[in-house]
C-alpha cells in the first residue's frame, strides 16, 4: 500500500506556472490567482507528486511523509 503524503505549496515563491497541475494534475490545481494548492495529496502516485516537486522552477512544493515526518522533498 502507497504511504501516505503530506503535500503543500509555499504561495510566496509560486509564479503560477503551471508545471506541477501539468505532471500531477489530481494532487495540484492553480486557484483563481494563479496560484497552486495541494488539493489532494492522494489524487496521483507518489512518483508524480515527486516529479513535480522537482520540476517546479522556485521549489514551491514540499513533500513529506506523513505519518513518520521524513521530508521527501526538497
Ligand atoms: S510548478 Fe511551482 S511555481 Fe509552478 S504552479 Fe506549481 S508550485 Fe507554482
Amino acid at each position: 500500500m502507497a504511504r501516505k503524503l503530506r503535500v503543500w505549496v509555499d504561495q510566496q515563491l509560486c509564479v503560477g506556472n503551471a508545471m506541477c497541475e501539468a505532471i500531477a494534475s489530481h494532487t495540484f490545481r492553480l486557484n483563481e490567482k494563479r496560484q497552486s494548492e495541494a488539493v489532494d495529496p492522494e489524487g496521483d502516485i507518489e512518483e508524480n507528486i515527486l516529479e513535480a516537486a522537482e520540476n517546479c522552477p522556485v521549489s514551491a512544493i514540499f513533500v513529506e511523509d506523513a505519518e513518520t515526518g521524513e521530508r521527501l522533498f526538497p
